[in-house]
């Protein structure tokens, strides 16, 4: 028999948009149930942003281990990390920001539920035996990985899988374009594994300015990861000694792979919440359709994060769900800032940061008053190395006030070079205003503001 609890809001998902929202009610007073069948923190906290981070701070160490005797050091023994130790303690970290998300949600007494969520109506949800009900749900779900329809697309992994890698896999082929795909193959590459990337299009980061995928293509080929553009694929296949091999539709065969990964999308997570029958529009991508104040179709019920195919980052994710939680429980409606000018920083080898308008959108945007700034140089602490691995900035003005409108690096320190810039850029900055700030010298990030 099911037991019915009463609450002001129902959050379904423990991720990053549900958490934010969830937290935020509470501290307006609001009494509020979270469900989660998983581990609370969703997919940045355990199979995504965080422990990709640790996994590229390790590859940066091996990295830096083989260039210490440009500087002096004794060289250190090659080869590749204890795995095994390292996702220990990864894993490890990981459960401790579980536990402290447990305790602020119990701290702000919201009601959780460790079990999927199911939407029975307005304002009513299905939790295990129990049935929630509000006035306000939100959907918060996210999303999972995508695998293409081939033949043999149950072999391999996806990015959950890498994250359960017990051991390092000594050959692998990763399919796919996007930054889940080059992040993976950089940090795989640093680690000593070998790496082969399949991509259906010339180019990676198709969505980014192209100087930023043509630069990261040049330097993976020169960390040796083969790439191999253009593909059209027929499938995967497991040969007789266990190893995992790709086909093309014209007959070519890579491989074999000890480890093979699908890096190809993510799909809205949103089944179980059987969304269709409580009559929740979805867009035309399947991703749940929501207005720019995160309302969905059905009154009463609102979706933040990935769940809604908005740009899939956790801070956004976070910003919409406490501007959600603001709306409903704050004292004052809360501001909806359209999401643009996105700062985004993709963890490859080297690091991306991106900012704004590619060349192309400026151009579309600003015709001909665009004007591109672009500057290629070998960072300072390559000065000692054989091994130099370029940087390149550019910067796009617009207008005849110089705004400017786009910003994109690549290179050593470009993930903590971004975020300043982007206030910058937030501000409305102008090239005058970046000639007008004075350099910190000598630091690549002095590039930005010497740009001539
Ligand atoms: C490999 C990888 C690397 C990434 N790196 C970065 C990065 O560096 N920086 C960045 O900003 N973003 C990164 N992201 C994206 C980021 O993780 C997401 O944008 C963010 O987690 C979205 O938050 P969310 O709340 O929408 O969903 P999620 O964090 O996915 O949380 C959704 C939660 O809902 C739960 N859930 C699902 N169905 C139900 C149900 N029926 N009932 C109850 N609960 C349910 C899930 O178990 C999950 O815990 C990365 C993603 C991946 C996959």
């Amino acid at each position: 028999m099911r037991t019915a609890m009463d609450f002001d809001f129902i959050v379904i998902g423990g991720g990053s948009g549900g958490l934010a929202a969830a937290k935020r009610a509470a501290e307006h007073g609001a009494r509020v149930a979270l469900l989660e069948p998983a581990r609370l923190g969703g997919t940045c906290v355990n199979v995504g942003c965080v422990p990709k981070k640790l996994m590229w701070y390790a590859a940066g160490l091996a990295e830096a281990r083989q260039l210490a005797p440009a500087y002096g050091f004794a060289p250190a023994p090659a080869g590749p990390p204890d795995w095994a130790a390292l996702v220990a303690r990864r894993e490890a970290y990981l459960r401790r920001l579980n536990g402290i998300y447990a305790d602020q949600l119990a701290s702000r007494d919201v009601h959780c539920f460790a079990t999927s969520g199911r939407l029975l109506g307005p304002g009513r949800v299905q939790a295990g035996e129990a049935e929630l009900r509000a006035p306000h749900v939100l959907i918060a779900t996210g999303t999972t990985p995508r695998r293409p329809v081939l033949a043999g697309r149950e072999l391999g992994i996806d990015s959950d899988g890498f994250f359960a890698l017990g051991q390092q896999p000594a050959r692998v082929g990763i399919v796919g374009g996007g930054y889940i795909a080059v992040e993976l193959a950089g940090l795989l590459a640093a680690l000593g594994s070998d790496v082969t990337l399949i991509l259906r299009s010339e180019r990676v980061l198709r969505d980014f300015d192209p100087m930023l995928g043509e630069a990261l293509m040049a330097h993976m080929r020169h960390a040796g990861i083969s790439i191999h553009s253009k593909i059209r694929l027929a499938g995967a296949e497991e040969e007789t000694d266990g190893s995992l091999s790709l086909h093309t539709a014209d007959g070519i065969a890579h491989g074999p792979f000890d480890s093979l990964i699908w890096a190809t999308g993510r799909a809205p997570a949103h089944a179980a919440l059987a969304p269709e029958a409580a009559g929740v529009a979805l867009d035309t991508a399947g991703f749940i359709a929501v207005d720019a104040h995160q309302r969905t179709n059905v009154p009463g019920l609102y979706a933040v994060g990935d769940v809604c195919g908005q740009p899939a980052l956790t801070p956004v994710a976070i910003d919409r769900g406490r501007r959600l939680a603001d709306d409903l429980f704050g004292a004052e409606p809360a501001a909806w800032p359209p999401l643009t000018l996105i700062p985004t920083v993709i963890f490859s080898h080297p690091p991306i940061g991106t900012v704004g308008l590619g060349e192309e959108q400026a151009r579309e945007r600003h015709g001909e008053t665009v004007r591109v700034y672009h500057t290629r140089f070998n960072p300072l602490y390559y000065a000692l190395t054989e091994h130099k691995v370029a940087t390149q900035m550019k910067v796009i003005v617009a207008g005849a006030e110089e705004r400017v409108v786009g910003l994109h690096l690549i290179g050593r320190d470009a993930d903590e070079i971004l975020q300043g810039f982007a206030v910058a850029l937030q501000m409305g900055a102008t090239k005058k205003d970046l000639d007008a700030t004075l350099a910190i010298h000598p630091t690549s990030g002095e590039e930005l503001v010497t740009l001539r």
